[in-house]
């Protein structure tokens, strides 16, 4: 942290935050200028209030050094972290994670046909939604525990693995009995209590991003979930709220390089709730493996029309079986393997 004096402010002031500094167990190290003095502070400056530093008399300006997010943070980690599913499926290293599926889980035949499509295109993770967040609350939301026993026996028939999504505090311990990835939505990335929990169970999180979080607010978010215990963290580009209308969110692929100089945490990019227009799916998801995603997450279901949750950007299982065909090239030429 540096701390820069008013131009004008006394020795007293300066003298001040000194011992301030001291008290909060930091080291000082005040440069007096013909103008102003400035104070460098060595230490962990994570662990102080700028605020608070700020409001005392005599500081002009406070400056952080250090990133916000600690354990995140790929100055704290340097290697990428890989997150283990078992039986050969991992995400953060040279593979990529293709997780594929309806949005929600409706009904056994759905799944069957929904995951055996998925499952033969070569994905290895299956997405559904068990628990829904609506808009409206007159909409779907959802089987409940009748969709995450439909969605964990489709996965185990076909031999994958399952993510799905994670509402409330009070069912993680249901949801991580059928899942390999609890899913933490766009509108709960700010849950603290949510993420805080997630935190103190095993199963890998896979946390989107806020529709309004900045990356520094994603990867705080993060460190809620890491301080708890859990380091199997996955982060997701979904799209963000802008000014444009043509797209469901806007992708902000540069997410994905920017979140892998930040972080040491695998990035996944989810090209549907991003653009909410399965025309637009392919050519975005060969955007993001170009750009180095670790993994995708796609909603595939077997008849779109007949959806009862976001139907109108769902691809079928013929435009899955294409993408993949034309993932492979792009996966090949930035070293990744599908
Ligand atoms: C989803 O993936 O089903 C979902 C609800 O996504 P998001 O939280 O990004 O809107
Ligand atoms: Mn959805």
């Amino acid at each position: 942290m540096i701390i820069v004096m008013k131009k004008g402010a006394d020795q007293a002031l300066a003298d001040n935050v000194v011992s301030m500094i001291h008290k909060l167990d930091l080291k000082p190290m005040p440069m007096i200028g013909t103008e102003r003095t400035v104070i460098a502070v060595i230490g962990d400056e994570r662990a102080i209030d700028q605020h608070r530093i700020h409001a005392m008399p005599g500081v002009d300006r406070v400056m952080n050094v250090l990133d916000p997010y600690k354990l995140s943070s790929r100055e704290t980690k340097h290697e990428t972290t890989v997150i283990d599913l078992g039986d050969g499926v991992t995400i953060g290293g040279e593979k990529i994670a293709m997780m594929a599926g309806p949005c929600a889980v409706e009904s056994e035949a759905q799944m069957e046909a929904a995951t055996k499509a998925v499952k033969d295109a070569g994905a290895q993770i299956l997405r559904g939604g068990a628990f829904k967040p609506r808009t409206s609350p007159y909409s779907f939301e959802g089987l409940g525990p009748d969709g995450l026993k439909l969605l964990s026996d489709a996965a185990k028939r076909h031999g994958m693995k399952v993510i799905t999504e994670v509402l409330d505090v009070r069912d993680i311990d249901a949801v991580a009995q059928h899942a390999d990835i609890l899913q933490i939505g766009t509108r709960n990335m700010s849950n603290f209590n949510l993420l805080k929990e997630v935190g103190k169970v095993k199963t890998p999180v896979l946390l989107k991003r806020g529709m309004s979080a900045t990356v520094k607010e994603l990867l705080l978010a993060a460190d809620h979930i890491m301080s708890n215990g859990n380091q199997n963290v996955m982060l997701c580009e979904r799209g963000i709220r802008t000014f444009e209308t043509e797209t469901r969110n806007t992708l902000a692929l540069a997410t994905v390089p920017l979140v892998k100089e930040l972080s040491h945490l695998p990035i996944i990019v989810d090209p549907s709730h991003s653009t909410g227009k399965p025309s637009l799916v392919s050519p975005v998801t060969l955007a993001a493996i170009a750009a180095g995603a670790d993994g995708i997450l796609i909603d595939v279901h077997p008849n779109p029309a007949e959806a009862m949750c976001d139907g109108d950007q769902a691809i079928k299982p013929d435009h899955f079986v294409e993408l993949m065909g034309q993932l492979a090239p792009v996966a090949q030429a930035v070293n990744r393997t599908l």
